[in-house]
């Protein structure tokens, strides 16, 4: 059995290992930056630089790298090795405090939507100290920011320390007024459930769509799919469990608490969760499990496919972001309680999310938009694009009541009362099951589900925390000014309960009924990027991250161009793609299969005239049919790639992609699908999706 205590956090310069190794006044300096973001003096980071050095070098590393998460969606990474000369034509091994705080990686080719032109290229990534160091493949990992000359970022770890220094600063003017004087610090934890498929390596290599954009673009629908519910948490094969043993252990060396592994719904899809953590160190984490995933698969010659859509006619795969505020002396915020000084401070928070969420369900649902996503939202496997807050049967009644001002279900004698009656103690697992909700409470955190598998969580966050930050804001500025605390506070709480309750829906979000009545209550359905991403840019919105100090102005709308450019080149990829599969290898199985089909009717004819054709002619008749179509569909698709240019901007391409490119491949795929479905076996050389879905 291994030591798996000693085992975890081994690779991680943690807090244990910092005490061990530091001086204590160089220790307890960098708690304090730690703990409040102090800039931290060079002549302490020349001592932790140090000790972090030989301590990497222990763990076999040669080379340290500013580890950082551009606006690629993934993180980026280049190695310096320690070695240093020292004249005599050796070396020694070095590494300092100012290679520890600041690094200058050459930025020019990461995406910056414009903030960053090439002529000053430079790109600062500065320590993030909150974040531990580790070493993995014999190099010590620093977590860093990266920001450009002029300070501005180019990533999406700065705006999440933003956001969550945000509500920290307005949760704690709340927190006050009720009287919590020790609290010091609040943060958000989220903890990320994650979807993905394993499929074998050699099949993996023989498509291109795979390969070029991570989800198959053509495959006839197998004869099994997920009718019958079987793979869901059902026992695990023996080859996929090897990966996840592999997977856990490499997580929990590097500190990443990876707890609940699973069978998901679809054939060969599977799930991680980990245990919830900060926000910030739970998206470092995030970023290391899919990293390491599609490591450790290729090691058990598997491929991870992390795409939200990568196969049709089963579920694609998410990210359930599970969400909820803590302070630093243990309490969550969320967690209703059942003492009644609690309650108010927890319906006060309740109401904040859930006008948060009504207000800024643009953002919400911009911060989820993707090419990848946009297969997924509204399609009967995920949420609908329709932003909604489940609070369950219980919690929904008490917001009636507290808004009605009348009895709680006459259970209570006395009128309900914020803050002086006793809530009913929620039994957690009744608000628990409505795996339909775009955004969910679930006892004590809310589970927001509409990501989608590849996404950085950055994102999602970043607006959470804001959009919170902001409500609690509100609401701060009406409490703080009060003479009367008890009678402000309710009516505070019943004008948001009054103003926000459409947003509230705890019915089957999958349902057509529910877009129908989304729309009478005036609820935003925004089925595409190009639909969505607009909205980030709009006058409340760019007010608000500025008002919070999470973006500037030019970030969100270097932000805006890239998403947009992000899509773009996503369907663009796709679309080539899609061209180059259909001459290399559909067309070429079609003609030789027609060959052999239209060469035996002829050697029968010749034979003997009377013997039957009727097979052939048959399939020889639909193939011609077919073959006609895919004529038509290929070059309506070929001639909208080359009209692409005609676009003027990026809003426009992603627009024209979304209304010209998608419907093209849509119909080309039908065609190609049908053909699959109609030539043998041997002459149809891509993997099928019985191989692909069956094949580990
Ligand atoms: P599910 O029913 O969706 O599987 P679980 O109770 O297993 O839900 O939890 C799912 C995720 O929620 C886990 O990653 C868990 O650590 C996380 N979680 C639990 N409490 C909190 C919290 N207070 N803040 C953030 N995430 C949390
Ligand atoms: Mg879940």
């Amino acid at each position: 059995m291994k030591d798996i205590p000693g085992l975890f956090g081994s690779m991680v310069f943690n807090d244990k290992v910092m005490k061990e190794r530091l001086p204590k006044d160089t220790y307890r300096s960098l708690r304090r930056t730690m703990a409040t973001g102090k800039h931290l003096n060079l002549d302490v980071a020349n001592v932790v630089a140090s000790a972090m050095k030989n301590w990497a070098i222990e763990k076999g590393a040669t080379h340290f790298t500013h580890w950082f998460q551009p606006m690629t969606g993934i993180t980026a990474e280049k190695h310096d090795s320690f070695i240093s000369p020292s004249g005599d034509g050796t070396i020694i091994m070095e590494f300092s405090g100012k290679e520890l705080v600041r690094g200058e990686p050459d930025a020019s080719s990461f995406p910056s939507g414009g903030l960053r032109t090439t002529f000053e290229a430079r790109g600062y990534t500065a320590w993030d100290p909150t974040s531990f160091a580790f070493v993995k493949d014999g190099t010590l990992y620093i977590p860093t920011a990266f920001c450009s000359y002029s300070g501005e970022a180019l990533d999406k770890k700065t705006p999440l320390l933003r956001s969550m220094q945000a509500i920290d600063q307005q949760a704690l003017r709340i927190l006050k007024l009720f009287g919590n004087q020790d609290v010091k610090k609040v943060i958000t934890t989220v903890g990320p459930e994650q979807e993905y498929f394993l499929i074998d390596k050699e099949l993996f290599k023989k498509r291109s769509d795979l390969i070029y954009c991570g989800r198959t673009l053509f495959g006839a629908k197998p004869p099994k799919g997920q009718d019958l519910e079987d793979h869901y948490f059902g026992a695990i094969k023996p080859r996929v469990a090897a990966f996840m043993k592999d997977l856990e252990e490499e997580l929990w060396k590097l500190g990443v608490p990876a707890k609940t592994k699973h069978n998901e719904v679809a054939p060969a899809q599977h799930e991680l969760a980990p245990i919830f953590e900060t926000t910030n160190i739970a998206t470092d984490h995030n970023q290391l499990t899919m990293d390491l995933m599609k490591k450790v698969a290729n090691k058990h010659g598997l491929t991870c496919l992390l795409h939200e859509k990568p196969f049709a006619f089963v579920n694609g795969s998410g990210k359930h972001n599970n969400w909820s505020i803590s302070t630093d002396t243990g309490l969550n915020l969320l967690e209703p309680g059942d003492t009644p000084s609690q309650n108010a401070q927890f319906i006060l928070f309740l109401v904040a999310v859930v006008k948060a969420v009504d207000d800024y369900q643009d953002l919400l649902r911009l911060s989820v938009a993707s090419a990848g996503n946009d297969h997924r939202l509204g399609a009967n496997e995920a949420p609908p694009a329709i932003v909604s807050v489940f609070l369950g049967e219980e919690l929904t009644e008490i917001l009636e009541a507290i808004e009605n001002e009348t009895d709680y279900r006459d259970r209570q004698k006395k009128q309900m009362e914020i803050g002086v009656s006793a809530l009913p103690h929620f039994p957690k697992d009744n608000t628990d099951r409505n795996r339909t909700s775009p955004f969910a409470f679930t006892g004590n955190k809310f589970e927001f589900r509409m990501l989608g598998s590849s996404f950085s969580i950055a994102g999602p966050n970043i607006v959470l925390n804001t959009i919170v930050a902001e409500t609690l804001s509100a609401f701060a500025d009406i409490l703080e000014k009060s003479t009367d605390l008890k009678a402000d506070l309710s009516a505070l709480v019943v004008k948001a309960i009054r103003d926000h309750k459409r947003i509230i829906f705890n019915g089957n979000n999958y349902s057509a009924q529910w877009a129908i009545e989304a729309e009478q209550r005036g609820l935003l359905n925004l089925k595409t990027t190009p639909e969505a991403l607009p909205y980030f840019v709009n006058e409340k919105n760019v007010n608000l991250f500025l008002k919070h100090c999470v973006f500037s102005e030019s970030e969100i709308h270097s932000r805006f161009e890239i998403l947009l450019e992000n899509y773009c080149k996503t369907i663009t990829i796709e679309s080539l793609t899609m061209l180059e599969m259909v001459k290399g290898h559909v067309i070429p199985a079609v003609l030789a299969y027609q060959n052999d089909l239209a060469n035996t009717a002829l050697t029968k004819k010749s034979l003997q005239a009377g013997l039957g054709l009727k097979l052939e002619t048959k399939i020889l008749a639909r193939l011609s049919l077919l073959s006609d179509s895919l004529a038509n569909v290929l070059e309506k698709l070929e001639t909208s790639i080359s009209q692409m240019k005609n676009c003027s901007g990026t809003l426009d391409s992603a627009n024209f992609c979304k209304d010209s490119i998608l419907p093209d491949m849509k119909a080309t795929r039908e065609v190609v699908d049908e053909l699959e479905s109609l030539v043998g076996k041997k002459y149809w050389t891509l993997p099928t999706y019985s191989d692909l879905l069956y094949s580990v």
